[in-house]
C-alpha cells in the first residue's frame, strides 16, 4: 500500500486534488472512516473508500450500494488514496485523470466484524463491514472475484438483510455542502 500510484496519475498543478502529504499520519484511533463520493467521470460511478493504514483503500462501483439482501455490485479496485481525499469535493478539470464532478456522497466509520485488523480481511479477500454513515447504515461484505495486476474485480454484496433504498434526491445530494452535481459543477469550488 502507498500513494505512488495516486501521484503518479496525477498533476496537482491542475488539479484541486489533496497532493496526499498526509500519508505518515496514520491515525491510531480504533473508529475507521469510510467515505462514498459520487465521481461523473467519463462514466458515472461511485468511489467506496475504506481508511486502512493510513491510506483510503479504494474501489469504483459503477452502480453504487445494493440495499436489498444478496444483491451484489461489481467494484474494481483502484489505488489508494490519501486520507485528505475524504473531504474532497468539487470539480477535477476535463484532460486531467479522473476528470469530471465529485460530491461527497456518504461518510461516517465502519467496522469490519470477522477481523481485529480490517488489513486481515483485505488479505483474505472476504470480510463483512457495518458501515454508519448518513445514508448508508447496515452490513455489507467485500468479496474478492479475481486478481489482476492492479485492477482487483470484487463484489459488493449487501448482507445482513435488505434496507430501504434511499430516494433519487437523496442520492443527488452531497452529505458535506447539501449540493446536487448539477450545482457543484456550475459552482467548480474546488478548480483551480
Ligand atoms: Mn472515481
Amino acid at each position: 500500500m502507498g500513494l505512488g500510484e495516486y501521484k503518479r496519475k496525477r498533476d496537482f498543478k491542475k488539479t484541486a486534488e489533496p497532493a496526499g502529504a498526509a500519508e505518515a499520519r496514520a491515525r491510531k484511533s480504533r473508529v475507521n472512516r469510510f467515505i462514498i463520493q459520487k465521481h461523473d467521470a467519463s462514466r458515472l460511478h461511485y468511489d467506496f473508500r475504506l481508511e486502512m493504514d493510513g491510506v483510503l483503500k479504494s474501489w469504483a462501483v459503477p452502480k453504487g450500494l445494493p440495499w436489498g439482501q444478496a444483491e451484489k455490485h461489481l467494484a474494481v479496485e483502484v489505488e489508494d488514496h490519501p486520507i485528505d481525499y475524504a473531504d474532497f469535493e468539487g470539480v477535477i478539470p476535463e484532460g486531467q485523470y479522473g476528470g469530471g464532478t465529485v460530491m461527497v456522497w456518504d461518510r461516517g466509520s465502519y467496522e469490519v466484524t470477522e477481523a481485529e485488523n480490517p488489513l486481515d480481511g483485505l488479505r483474505k479477500g472476504k470480510f463483512h463491514v457495518i458501515l454508519r454513515g448518513e445514508k448508508a447504515a447496515g452490513e455489507w461484505a467485500m468479496i474478492r472475484m479475481r486478481a489482476e495486476a492492479g485492477k482487483n474485480q470484487w463484489l459488493l454484496m449487501k448482507t445482513g438483510g435488505s434496507v430501504k433504498p434511499i430516494s433519487k434526491a437523496r442520492d443527488d445530494e452531497s452529505v458535506k455542502t447539501g449540493r446536487t452535481m448539477k450545482q457543484i459543477a456550475s459552482d467548480r469550488d474546488a478548480e483551480w
